[in-house]
């Protein structure tokens, strides 16, 4: 996967995009289904009206996630959190309610997980660039460097004035393991405001299936298989009213050597996770939530990751390896269905 920021490329981006880890089983389309798709948050984004909302409703839509995106992009020099990291080590900055609470819940993840997912992650991401079509594995004393940079106890968070600190010099952070989250459920909001009764939210991939359809049938969320075209998966999962969020190490990566890097780090080490995970989905209510748990699961690997998802109720995880093998957290089987003959249950 190529990443540019130029605009003629993005739509090239909207074709190699279509291997998205998670999708929603379309429903056939109707004649008066209104659906808008547009290049934003760093990806291709869709929202669906099955039933209710009007044209205000899409554009409002888009334009919360621009919004999102020109506050909380960590890939333009002009956002809140670029100034937030140009100002590092100097004076804390202040920004907006939305960036300070995808902020604060970035770093409570981070207290829970003990640093393995860390919102000043920025660093790291920066110096191995996945995604830029030009990459190679950074030298040591790089990677030591950034490394040493990367610490969620350095960035004091100002309530009272709603500033954001970076202790040191040097570091960054980077919300791209949560802010799409976060955008799906201000979707959801936006929904709700305007009535929808159906809607489908795809934010490259993170998928959120809003309110019922007409014919009451479940929603269908397909898990991407990793080892193939999108539109073939390898799973389903269905219900009610969810989000289904994906983090997987088939999209954004490069080869070096015959080894796979892909964009999850390991802030222990400096290098990408390794472990033998393909992908982690989380199934969830809450958006914001599936997005960080999706990329938290994946650091902590199956048993600690089992281990953690305990602390929140009615939340799923379905963890794929190297090797086809499938594992579920406890009551997952009551909404994913493998498909996929070549892929099997396994307990650890
Ligand atoms: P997830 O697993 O949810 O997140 C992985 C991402 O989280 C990594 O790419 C990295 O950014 C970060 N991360 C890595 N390791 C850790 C860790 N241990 N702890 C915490 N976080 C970690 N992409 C572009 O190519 N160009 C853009 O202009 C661009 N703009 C964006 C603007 C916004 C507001 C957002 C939210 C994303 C943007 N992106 C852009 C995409 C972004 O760079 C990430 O690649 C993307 O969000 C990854 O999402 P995911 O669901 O694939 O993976
Ligand atoms: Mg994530």
């Amino acid at each position: 996967m190529r990443y540019s920021t130029t605009m003629t490329s993005r739509w090239l981006i909207v074709v190699l995009l279509c291997i998205a880890a998670t999708f929603a089983i379309s429903p056939s389309l109707h004649a008066e289904e209104l659906s808008k798709t547009d290049f934003v948050l760093g990806t291709v984004c869709t929202v669906r009206l099955l039933e209710g909302g009007s044209k205000a409703t899409l554009d409002e839509s888009f334009s919360r996630l621009r919004t999102i995106e020109d506050h909380m992009s960590a890939n333009r020099d002009d956002t809140e959190i670029s100034q937030v990291n140009a100002m590092a080590g100097k004076t804390p900055v202040k920004v907006s309610e939305d960036t300070f609470y995808v902020i604060s819940k970035a770093l409570e993840y981070a207290r829970l997980t003990n640093g393995a997912f860390d919102p000043s992650v920025g660093p790291l991401v920066k110096l191995w660039n996945i995604g830029n079509g030009d990459e190679k594995v950074p030298p040591t004393e790089k990677i030591l460097a950034a490394k040493a940079l990367v610490d969620w106890r350095q960035v004091v968070l100002d309530a009272t004035t709603r500033t954001v600190f970076l202790k040191k010099p040097g570091m960054a952070l980077d919300l791209g393991a949560i802010a799409k989250g976060y955008a799906a459920d201000e979707i959801e909001k936006i929904l709700l405001n305007h009535k929808v009764k159906a809607a489908v939210i795809d934010l490259g991939g993170n998928v959120f299936v809003f309110g019922s359809k007409k014919d009451k049938s479940p929603w269908r969320i397909g898990i991407q298989n990793p080892e193939s075209e999108r539109g073939e998966y390898l799973g389903i999962v269905s219900g009610g009213q969810m989000t289904v969020v994906t983090s997987g190490v088939y999209e954004r990566y490069f080869i070096e050597n015959g080894k796979r890097y892909h964009h999850i780090m390991s802030t222990q080490t400096g290098f990408p996770v390794d472990n033998d995970l393909i992908s982690v989905s989380i199934v969830s209510k809450s958006s914001i939530d599936a997005d960080a748990l999706s990329t938290v699961l994946f650091v902590l690997g199956i048993e600690k990751g089992m281990e953690f998802l305990k602390q929140f109720p009615d939340t799923y995880a379905i963890f794929i390896d190297k090797d086809h093998n499938v594992y579920l957290s406890p009551g997952a089987g009551k909404v994913f269905n493998l498909q996929d003959k070549s892929y099997r249950y396994a307990e650890k």
